[in-house]
């Protein structure tokens, strides 16, 4: 049987990887080949501008263009983190926090910087992923998945990605940094876990419905 085919709105290969894994664990055919995720930037997608107000409306907007330009069914994320004490800073705007070439170290310094000395039980937030999927038939599923925890003023680990370095989750006991966790600990705690375990279900139902 031919496997069907289904497009992720990454060029990033890890991300590509991630997702892979987390819907494997609910979907069968990912885990067995017969469908087949494949990154947009394998299909030549142009990126879109990422310009929605909310994380629902990123990856939607991302999902969807990859529809447009393929002719088939999408999957996308938006992600970011909020902090209270920033009104919800950085936000849509994580990625870019700190200006449009920003690496991982600049947005870090600019939210340590932003908190100054704000006391650690005012240093609240949470990241927040959007899960997308958009069908050739133009249906639209979006799934969000959160992780509550709070900023620290030092790096800690050297896993993970972006802000993990300077964020304890309130689900990691021993206060460990999501930088000191295995991607499995992760994982199974993190938002965009959550969002995809629950869009698994959509994806599972699409494709049961043929
Ligand atoms: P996007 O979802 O690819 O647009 O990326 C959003 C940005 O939010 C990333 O560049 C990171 O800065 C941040 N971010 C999202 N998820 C995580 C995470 O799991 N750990 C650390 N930073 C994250």
């Amino acid at each position: 049987m031919t496997a069907r085919r289904i497009v992720v709105a990454t060029g990033n290969a890890h991300k590509l990887a991630e997702i892979e894994r987390l819907l494997a664990e609910a979907i069968p055919a990912v885990a067995d080949g017969a469908l087949e995720l494949v990154a947009m930037t394998d299909l030549d997608v142009p990126t879109p501008v990422e310009d929605g107000d909310t994380f629902e409306a990123n990856a939607l907007l991302k999902a969807r263009a990859c529809v447009a330009a393929t002719g088939l069914p999408a999957i996308a994320d938006d992600s970011g983190i909020e902090v209270d004490a920033l009104g919800g800073a950085p936000g849509v705007r994580s990625a870019r926090y700190a200006g449009g070439d920003a690496t991982d170290a600049d947005n870090n310094t600019k939210l340590v910087d932003a908190l100054g000395a704000t006391p650690p039980e005012q240093r609240t937030g949470r990241f927040v992923c959007a899960a997308a999927l958009v069908t050739v038939e133009g249906e639209e599923i979006t799934r969000r998945g959160t992780m509550e925890g709070r900023v620290v003023d030092g790096p800690r680990g050297t896993n993970g990605f972006g802000y993990d370095p300077y964020f304890v989750a309130d689900a990691t006991a021993d206060g460990r940094t999501n930088g000191e966790l295995s991607a499995e600990e992760k994982d199974a705690i993190s938002h965009r876990g959550a969002a995809f375990s629950s869009l698994a279900e959509d994806v599972g139902r699409w494709l049961a419905d043929g």
